[in-house]
């Protein structure tokens, strides 16, 4: 029988879905990417199919993720990006060798110069990672406001007033706090 691992958490952005993969870092954080091969499912997930995933391959997408973590909260909060979190984004990025390809259909799909290199599939992780962080896409980045999550995200609502990484996780358990609170008081 397969284990049963958390689910991932879908997002429009790569970066930040991928630092999603650890979530409630300020509570009892849950990892879900906990193995080599939940690494190439989330991989496959998300446009970038890799065949097979060493533990060293995980422990560098572990250390870019949280790399990425520092630097995206650092920028959300206007504070100096982190040195040693810098310089990870961007030898991942330089070691990453994969290419964009345009489909007959206008899509965009990345092509990996192997199909074990799992450091090209993280250098396009860096590379959008770089790109939000820099600012060059039209968006914010944010923190989750709630206390045991306070993950990066990054809000391309019109009115950049969005306040939780995830709706359906973040967002909802704050409402039914909410709701629970507002019944105590009522009673
Ligand atoms: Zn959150």
């Amino acid at each position: 029988m397969r284990a049963r691992f958390p689910d991932f958490r879908l997002g429009n952005v790569l970066a930040t879905s991928f630092t999603g993969t650890l979530t409630e870092r300020r509570g009892n954080a849950v990892e879900r990417i906990p193995t080599p091969q939940r690494l190439v499912d989330w991989l496959a997930v998300n446009g970038l199919a890799v065949e097979s995933c060493t533990t060293a391959q995980l422990e560098l997408a572990w250390e870019l993720r949280e790399s990425i973590h520092a630097a995206a909260t650092a920028a959300a909060i206007q504070d100096a990006l982190p040195a040693s979190a810098v310089q990870v984004i961007n030898d991942c990025s330089i070691q990453g060798r994969a290419a964009a390809i345009l489909t007959p259909e206008g899509n965009r799909r990345w092509r990996l110069s192997s199909a074990s290199c799992v450091e090209d599939a993280l250098g396009v992780i860096a590379a959008d990672a770089i790109s939000i962080i820099a600012g060059e896409r039209d968006g914010k980045l944010a923190l989750c406001a709630s206390p045991t999550c306070q993950a990066a995200f990054f809000d391309t609502s019109q009115s950049r007033t969005r306040r939780w990484c995830d709706m359906n996780t973040c967002g909802n358990r704050q409402k039914k706090a909410r709701f629970n609170a507002n019944k105590r008081t009522n009673r």
